[in-house]
């Protein structure tokens, strides 16, 4: 049996990198005063349908979709969906609990799988990983200031700087009021009905369904038909240009650097105004590190109250990605503090229950210090244990008969090849020191 297409395994050593970098979002987000939500895995598809649209690459291809049988009369039978993405999950449990009642913003952060039917690549797997936020709450909370979007903003320069991350890039754009959007497919449409016939089959039909996603095609021919259509940034009316502007003096205000791109519309249906990406050089085809931005009228099309909000999704895969490229070469490989190899004779079964007892006990005590500790067995042979010990931790301490009679114990150093004998009570203190590398 083989995981299925699309998904993989995370395995040590590399799962010590996911959970640092987990545990520096959690840092980061904390301090920004974000609390975290959990969402089921699983939703009713409604909610992805009218949450992220119809239209989208996401809704249209690329869902898990199943119709779950009712079990009792009192159900009854229903389609639902692993989720895409989780914003449409955490803006369903905004209005689900009232979180608007409150009159204050809602700060919220998620960590956990996404699942999409795409076709897998380096960086693009069918079971994926995002950590995300969401910055949402009625109009009198300021969730409309574009103060919040340059915080988000803001905070998510300094959480790639904490993780690592180096030379990434903001794409910035706006992409308006639903109006504007609106006003904008019009001109693009106008625009491309000269052109559109010369262009990859896939334009063709978005000119006619959804010209604005034909802003996202790669094709290396339509290039240049693109790049004559008109910019969104002439059909913004005055209140979204003067977001827009006012997004772009705070990140000026705070040193964090960014580049307009008129191009990035982003691919799913619910943002307006504000939206972004951050890219990385290393990832190839599959740039994006994270993407995001404000999506005024979600919470009224999911048919909840009027709740503007800003978030963002990033990849985590893409992170670890990135953080491995740029530390190829480095050990990623953490090892114990000690391994502790009792030293026994095969023949003496008595003896050895003794003594592998006895090390689980000094285990035990050095664990409950703080220290990393690997346990060996008794029954090895004394090469055995050393190379194993040698792999897996950076000293070695020998428990035998004599160790066990008179509490002075025999460490050895790997990195150093210094051999010491040190009293049990001083052993914690001795085991701690870093080693001289
Ligand atoms: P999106 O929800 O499409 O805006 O995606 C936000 C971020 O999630 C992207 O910038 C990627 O880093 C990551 N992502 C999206 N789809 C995948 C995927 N299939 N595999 C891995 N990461 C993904």
């Amino acid at each position: 049996m083989k995981a299925v297409r699309g998904t993989r395994d995370l395995l040590p050593p590399e799962t010590a990198l996911w959970n640092r970098i987990e545990a520096t979002a959690r840092d980061v987000f904390a301090r920004y005063n974000f609390g975290e939500i959990r969402t089921p895995v699983f939703e009713d598809t409604g909610l992805f349908a009218r949450g992220v649209g119809e239209e989208t690459d996401i809704v249209s291809k690329e869902m898990y979709t199943w119709e779950d049988r009712a079990r009792a009369q009192s159900e009854k039978t229903q389609s639902l969906t692993l989720r895409p993405e989780n914003t449409a999950g955490v803006v369903r449990a905004y209005i689900e609990h009232g979180l608007g009642e409150s009159g204050l913003l809602q700060k919220l952060y998620y960590i956990g799988p996404q699942f999409r039917r795409e076709r897998p690549q380096k960086g693009r797997y069918r079971q994926f990983s995002q950590i995300g936020a969401e910055v949402i709450g009625p109009p009198s909370a300021g969730s409309e200031s574009p103060l919040r979007d340059a915080e988000v903003l803001e905070m998510l320069s300094t959480l790639l700087d904490e993780l690592g991350i180096k030379g990434w890039i903001l794409h910035l754009n706006s992409v308006g009021s639903s109006a504007d959007r609106a006003r904008y497919n019009d001109a693009l449409r106008a625009a491309l009905v000269p052109v559109v016939g010369q262009m990859c089959v896939d334009c063709q039909r978005r000119a006619e369904t959804n010209p604005l996603r034909v802003l996202d095609c790669k094709v290396p021919t339509d290039q240049p038909f693109i790049e004559t259509l008109p910019v969104i940034a002439d059909s913004l009316d005055e209140e979204s240009k003067k977001h827009y502007a006012a997004v772009t003096a705070a990140l000026d205000a705070a040193g964090v650097p960014y580049t307009r791109n008129h191009r990035l519309v982003r691919g799913l249906d619910y943002y307006t105004r504000t939206t972004f990406e951050f890219t990385h050089g290393g990832l190839g085809a599959q740039n994006a590190l994270l993407g995001g931005g404000r999506y005024d009228g979600l919470s009224e099309m999911l048919g909840g109250p009027r709740a503007p909000g800003i978030g963002f999704a990033m990849g985590e895969d893409r992170l670890v990605l990135t953080l491995l490229a740029q530390q190829e070469g480095e050990s990623v490989v953490t090892k114990a503090d000690a391994y502790i190899a009792p030293l026994g004779d095969k023949e003496k079964a008595d003896e050895l229950v003794k003594l592998n007892a006895a090390a689980l006990g000094l285990a035990r005590e050095l664990r409950h210090q703080g220290l990393w500790i690997e346990l060996g067995e008794g029954s090895f042979r004394l090469k055995k244990s050393f190379d194993a010990a040698d792999k897996t931790a950076r000293q070695i301490v020998i428990l035998g008969e004599d160790e066990l009679q008179s509490g002075i114990l025999t460490v050895k150093n790997f990195s150093t090849g210094v051999q010491s004998k040190v009293p049990r009570g001083e052993l914690a203190v001795f085991l701690s020191i870093p080693a001289n590398e």
